[in-house]
C-alpha cells in the first residue's frame, strides 16, 4: 500500500497574517483522512506554519533549498537550516524553479542528493512542456528529467522520495491532463523506476499529479491506480478547496 498524500505548494503567496488565517481555517475544518496532508509555505512563514500545526496531521514543507552545507550563497537556504526548525521535507525541481531559476537536472542532483543526505523527504517535481506534447516527446522528457536527476541515488533514497508528475502546460492554467493521460504518464513513470531499480521500489514510491488539480476534478483523478495523490497550486490557498481535494480520498 503506498502513502496517499495531498501537498498545498503555496508559492509565492500570503504574508505572516494571512498564512496564520488560512491555517486556522485549515486546523478547523480538518477531515478524518487516510491521506497525508502536507503544505508548503514560504520560507519566512515555516516557522508560524509549524507552531501552529504542531501536534496535528498536516505536515509543513519547504518549497526549495540549496545543495551546498552552508557558505557565500546569499539568499538561499540550507538543508541544515530546514532540518534545525523541524521541516522534514522539502519540494525539489518545480517548474518554476526550473524556468525562472534556471534549476536544470544537473543541480537537481545535487540538491536531491543532499535532501536525502540530510535525511530530508523530497517532493522530486517534473514534467515536460507543451510543445513536448504535441511533437510526441512527453515520455521522452520525462525519461530524460528522472534519469538524469534521480537514477544515480542508491536504491536505498527511493524510501526519502516522493515524485511528483506535473505537466508545465497544466500548471496554473486551468487545463488538467485528463485522468486517462495522468494514468498513462504516471505508469510509464513507474516502468522507468523500475528498470532503473527493481519491482517493489517502483511499487513503493508515491507518484502525485500536479497541474490545476480542482475540487472538481480531484476525485477522478485520484482514482487512476499509479495517481498515488497531488501537489496542489492555486486550489490550496482556499482552505475549502483544499480540503475538498482532501476529501476526494475518501
Ligand atoms: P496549480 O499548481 O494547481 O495552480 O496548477 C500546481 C503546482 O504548481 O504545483
Amino acid at each position: 500500500m503506498r502513502t496517499k498524500i495531498v501537498a498545498g505548494n503555496w508559492k509565492m503567496n500570503l504574508n505572516a497574517g494571512q498564512t496564520q488565517t488560512l491555517l486556522q481555517e485549515l486546523i478547523s475544518q480538518l477531515p478524518q483522512t487516510s491521506a497525508a496532508v502536507m503544505v508548503a509555505p514560504p520560507f519566512v512563514n515555516l516557522p508560524q506554519a509549524l507552531s501552529q500545526l504542531q501536534g496535528l496531521p498536516v505536515e509543513v514543507v519547504a518549497q526549495n533549498m540549496h545543495y551546498a552545507d552552508s557558505g557565500a550563497f546569499t539568499g538561499e537556504i540550507s538543508a541544515d537550516m530546514l532540518v534545525s526548525i523541524g521541516v522534514k521535507t522539502v519540494i525539489l525541481g518545480h517548474s518554476e524553479r526550473r524556468a525562472y531559476f534556471g534549476e536544470d537536472d544537473g543541480m537537481l542532483a545535487k540538491k536531491v542528493a543532499k535532501a536525502v543526505e540530510k535525511g530530508m523527504k523530497v517532493i522530486f517535481c517534473f514534467g515536460e512542456e507543451l510543445p513536448d506534447r504535441y511533437e510526441g516527446r512527453h515520455f521522452e522528457v520525462v525519461q530524460r528529467q528522472l534519469r538524469n536527476a534521480l537514477f544515480a541515488l542508491p536504491e536505498g533514497a527511493w524510501r526519502q522520495l516522493i515524485l511528483a508528475y506535473e505537466p508545465v502546460w497544466a500548471i496554473g492554467t486551468g487545463e488538467t491532463a485528463s485522468p486517462e493521460q495522468a494514468q498513462e504518464m504516471h505508469a510509464f513513470i513507474r516502468e522507468q523506476v523500475a528498470g532503473a531499480y527493481s519491482r517493489p521500489v517502483a511499487d513503493a514510491v508515491s507518484i502525485l499529479y500536479g497541474g490545476s488539480v480542482k475540487p472538481g476534478n480531484a476525485a477522478e483523478i485520484f482514482s487512476k491506480p499509479d495517481v498515488d495523490g497531488g501537489l496542489i497550486g492555486g486550489a490550496s490557498l482556499v482552505a475549502t478547496d483544499f480540503l475538498a481535494i482532501v476529501n476526494a480520498f475518501r
